[in-house]
């Protein structure tokens, strides 16, 4: 009955140098939102989530993850985390399935996956319709197969939030549309979902509430909305002088 927020930032200002990349941002995810980040290349999108999720520490402000701290949140297998390219796998030479059971590790520690363990990989595998590329290797999969991997590890760890920074970059436009219906799907199963996506289309077809960011936020509020205010343009408009704040 609780109606803790997924992830709340007050007054947050962040700078890598003494210059802030991110100021005056305030902003609640709840349960249950399907909610895009967006904004000009540089505006601090990834600065803002790596800051949600406690990776970076706000020079000002504070940042909660589940009603604590998000830096010192530790209850890691509530978050899924779906990267550009999902990268580190590339290298890898490990199955679909290898990397699904992954996700049950902070849940299984050093004992044994057991049946159960088991049957929760095998239903996140179908659930992201990677059950017949389960004993393939992530090297030999298409992008889009691989992010569904990836989605499929953090079913698999029982997230609760996937947070996806540009999932859908390589990926051919087919898979995308799958791609976004298959995120769409999991929200109404009442997973939170929160994206930095450059691809304005995918975000006004499919998210339900959009974050316009360029240092500052310059839309919060219902895709709607966003599609038909000026937010963006005015996002776009001021990358190019970011230390434009006169008058
Ligand atoms: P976006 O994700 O919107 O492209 P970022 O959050 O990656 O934006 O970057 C915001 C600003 O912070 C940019 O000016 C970028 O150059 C700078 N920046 C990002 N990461 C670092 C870093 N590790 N060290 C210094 N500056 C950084």
């Amino acid at each position: 009955m609780t109606a803790e927020p997924v992830a709340e930032l007050r007054d947050v200002e962040f700078g890598y140098t003494a210059t802030p990349v991110l100021e005056d941002v305030s902003l609640r995810i709840d349960s249950g939102e399907y909610a895009a980040i967006v904004g000009p290349n540089g505006s601090g999108k990834s600065t803002l989530m790596k800051l949600m999720l406690g990776l970076l520490r706000p020079d000002t402000g504070e940042v909660q993850l589940f009603g604590e701290p998000a830096h010192s949140f530790d209850d890691g297998s509530r978050i899924g985390y779906v990267a550009q390219h999902a990268s580190a796998s590339k290298e890898m030479p490990i199955t679909v399935r290898e990397v699904v059971k992954m996700g049950r590790f902070p849940h299984v520690g050093f004992r044994r996956l057991s049946d159960d363990d088991w049957a929760i990989v095998d239903e996140a595998l179908e659930t992201v319709g990677m059950s017949a590329f389960a004993d393939r290797r992530v090297t030999q999969l298409s992008g889009g197969q691989r992010q569904r991997a990836f989605i499929a590890r953090a079913l698999a760890g029982e997230a609760d939030l996937l947070v996806l920074d540009e999932p859908t970059v390589g990926v051919d436009a087919e898979s995308v549309d799958a791609f976004y219906e298959l995120l769409e799907a999991l929200n109404d199963d009442g997973i939170t979902v929160v994206l930095i996506e450059h691809d304005l289309s995918a975000v006004t077809d499919h998210a339900e509430r959009v974050i316009c960011l360029n240092r500052e936020i310059y839309f919060d509020g219902k895709t709607e909305e966003f599609v038909a205010g000026d937010a963006l343009a005015r996002a776009f408009g001021t990358a190019a002088s970011p230390a434009g704040d006169s008058g």
